[in-house]
């Protein structure tokens, strides 16, 4: 059995398929997915997923890109958080990729709106799904600031879709977070990245698809959707000398752990 631990479900392009696409998931043996949440006006699309179906998850939060939405405080996460089906707090992070002429000190927006995450997250005790591009050294600070420094009082969660540093992989490891690999894991030009996934240990490990983004070979460029995440367990697979069902037996192990006993 397989899970993707990421998935943007209720975006378009995915929604009008969901009827095929969830066929599509059980054919491929990916028995469940967390719905991950963008901004607090989308939340309760994302939700609405998780209510309907109970091999669905959902996340709460406000991604680093998202500009022109409404700016969650504690209390609107402690808020979701505490509805039924929802098991993190994310996606939050820092995305300096796209700065849009701006300068990384003009983003201190981001950086305390991912503060505000990280507060919630330690009140509620859920963990958080990190999204980190071209930001990993205020990431892993900030995280460090707010207490989730490795030790017993540390939510944990996520470094989702990572493509950083072995460094990175290190430092997120000794932070007590898990790694996840999308569909890049697979593309030609990612030898960085599959090395950090043939050396971390794999019981820290997650495969996530990040849909409708980033299909794996040899779907790249298509739509992506949940019942594709199989193709990145084979390429850990490849990497670990494991069988496929090995990585999806793991890393479905690894997201019941993480997201405290969600799987059926
Ligand atoms: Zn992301
Ligand atoms: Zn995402």
């Amino acid at each position: 059995m397989f899970v993707d631990s990421h998935c943007h479900l209720g975006f378009p392009g995915l929604i009008e398929q969901y009827a095929t696409i969830r066929a599509d998931m059980r054919a491929a043996d990916v028995g469940a997915a967390l719905c991950i949440c963008t901004t607090l006006e989308e939340f309760d699309q994302v939700h609405a997923l998780a209510l309907a179906d109970e091999n669905f998850w959902a996340s709460a939060g406000v991604h680093p890109d998202s500009e022109g939405v409404r700016e969650p405080s504690v209390a609107d996460l402690l808020a979701l958080a505490a509805r039924p089906r929802v098991v993190a707090l994310g996606e939050t992070g820092l995305d300096y990729y796209r700065l849009n002429g701006r300068t990384v000190a003009d983003m201190e927006w981001q950086r305390e709106r991912f503060r505000v995450h990280i507060q919630a997250a330690r009140l509620t005790g859920l963990p958080l799904v990190i999204h980190t591009r071209s930001a990993s050294v205020d990431t892993l600070a900030i995280l460090k600031e707010e207490g989730e420094d490795g030790s017993a009082g540390s939510v944990g969660g996520v470094f989702h879709c990572f493509t950083e540093t072995a460094e990175v992989a290190k430092a997120a490891l000794d932070l007590g977070f898990y790694i996840s690999f999308s569909g890049i894991l697979t593309f030609k030009n990612a030898s960085d990245l599959r090395e950090i996934a043939a050396w971390m240990p794999v019981d820290r490990m997650l495969i996530e698809t990040d849909s409708p983004y980033l299909a794996p070979a040899p779907h790249r460029g298509k739509t992506n959707n949940p019942s594709l995440v199989p193709w990145v367990a084979k390429q850990i697979a490849s990497l670990r000398q494991l069988s496929d069902s090995e990585v999806g037996a793991v890393t479905s192990a690894n997201f019941d752990r993480l997201f405290k006993g969600v799987l059926n």
